[in-house]
């Protein structure tokens, strides 16, 4: 399948700058990822299912469509994952949620696992993995490999920057893995960094740096 969509609205673009800038404050760049994070999403979630539900309108009964938010599964890769979840939860409150604990070997670039907790039975569930940076793609297709031994209905991977390396890896791993992010950056640079980038997502999340 091999799709990427880049949700290039000019909402996103703008704030993917302001989160770009190095002078954009922890508590601005925390806000601005749960806002994109919902664009984002609308995107990502275009072809859930829904089931209709009898509903008594003020002037009459019908069957109206609805999701059902259990079966949305929303998975972050450990840390900065996270800052993603938090805005698709804003759009699926009763999504369930699972953690993937990954570290990047900073001599290898290779993903480590340390932690890993997902609700049970995957199987009927639409699942959205999310990671704000797609660089190498090790950790992506680390955190795709282990989900998809749990067989779920649906697999996507939502990111806020990718770059073509990132992709590539994930493309030819998991080429049946929808990928949606707010933009495609020029390359990896030798340390595993997306150039131009953000610099560190979950440092500028966090504040731990
Ligand atoms: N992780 C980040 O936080 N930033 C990058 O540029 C690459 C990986």
């Amino acid at each position: 399948m091999k799709s990427v969509t880049v949700v290039d609205h000019p909402l996103v673009k703008h704030k993917l700058t302001l989160m770009r800038k190095s002078d954009t404050s922890t508590a601005t760049f925390r806000a601005l990822l749960q806002e994109i994070a919902l664009l984002l999403g609308y995107e990502a979630m275009r072809d859930l299912k829904l089931r209709t539900e009898r509903v008594q309108t003020p002037l009459m009964e019908m069957d109206a469509p609805i999701l059902d938010g259990k079966k949305l599964v929303l998975i972050s890769i450990l840390r900065a994952g996270q800052g993603l979840v938090e805005g698709l939860l804003q759009l699926v409150p009763s999504a369930r949620q699972g953690h993937v604990g990954l570290y990047r070997d900073p001599r290898t670039l290779m993903a480590v696992e340390y932690y890993y907790k997902v609700p049970k039975e995957l199987g009927d569930r639409d699942v959205i993995i999310c990671d704000p940076m797609l660089a190498t793609g090790n950790s992506a297709v680390s955190a795709i490999d282990r989900v998809k031994k749990s067989k779920p209905g649906t697999l996507r991977f939502v990111c806020l920057l990718a770059c073509p390396e990132g992709i590539a890896n994930v493309h030819q791993h998991h080429p049946d893995v929808p990928i949606f992010t707010a933009a495609v950056d020029e390359k990896l640079n030798d340390h595993g960094y997306i150039i131009p980038g953000l610099g560190d997502a979950g440092d500028r999340l966090f504040g731990t740096k």
